[in-house]
């Protein structure tokens, strides 16, 4: 369930030395390098899942209460006034480190940190022929 090439599977077992905010048997929680606000973390699961799409749903069950209770215990200790999850998946989607990460983006007041979608125009339309296209008919 390790990836020998992944920086993450090191970092997460232990082999690569981290800032590490919590650990249990299936995750470490770290302060990222590059940190988008103060106390970005990243939940990292133990084993190599490349990204949601691979994730076991087991692990995958456990990283919400885990991303609500950091959550919880940054804003709190550091002082914060808000809080973004983030989860990329594929390059497209601004994947850059191949091993399923969940982003804790700590925000304040006047942070200077712009992580907020664009918004697109849809018809009504579309919007059907998108449900459609996922849920398919008559449900
Ligand atoms: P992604 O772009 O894949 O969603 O996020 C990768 C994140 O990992 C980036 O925010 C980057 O700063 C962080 N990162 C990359 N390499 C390291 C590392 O060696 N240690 C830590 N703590 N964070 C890293
Ligand atoms: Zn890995």
């Amino acid at each position: 369930m390790r990836d020998e090439n992944c920086i993450f599977c090191k970092i997460a077992n232990g082999e690569i030395p981290s800032r590490t905010l919590y650990e249990d048997n299936d995750f470490r929680v770290i302060l990222d390098l590059a940190p988008a606000t103060k106390g970005h973390a990243l939940i990292l699961p133990k084993n190599h899942y490349k990204n949601l799409y691979e994730i076991e749903e087991e692990t995958a069950a456990k990283v919400m209460p885990l991303a609500k209770k950091m959550a919880v215990e940054i804003t709190q200790k550091l002082g914060g006034d808000g809080f973004n999850l983030m989860q990329n998946n594929n390059e497209i989607a601004g994947q850059t480190v191949f091993h399923f990460h969940m982003h804790l983006i700590p925000r304040y007041n006047n942070d200077n940190q712009n992580l907020v979608m664009k918004p697109q125009q849809a018809t009504d339309e579309e919007l059907d022929a998108v449900r459609e296209a996922i849920v398919g008919n008559g449900k």
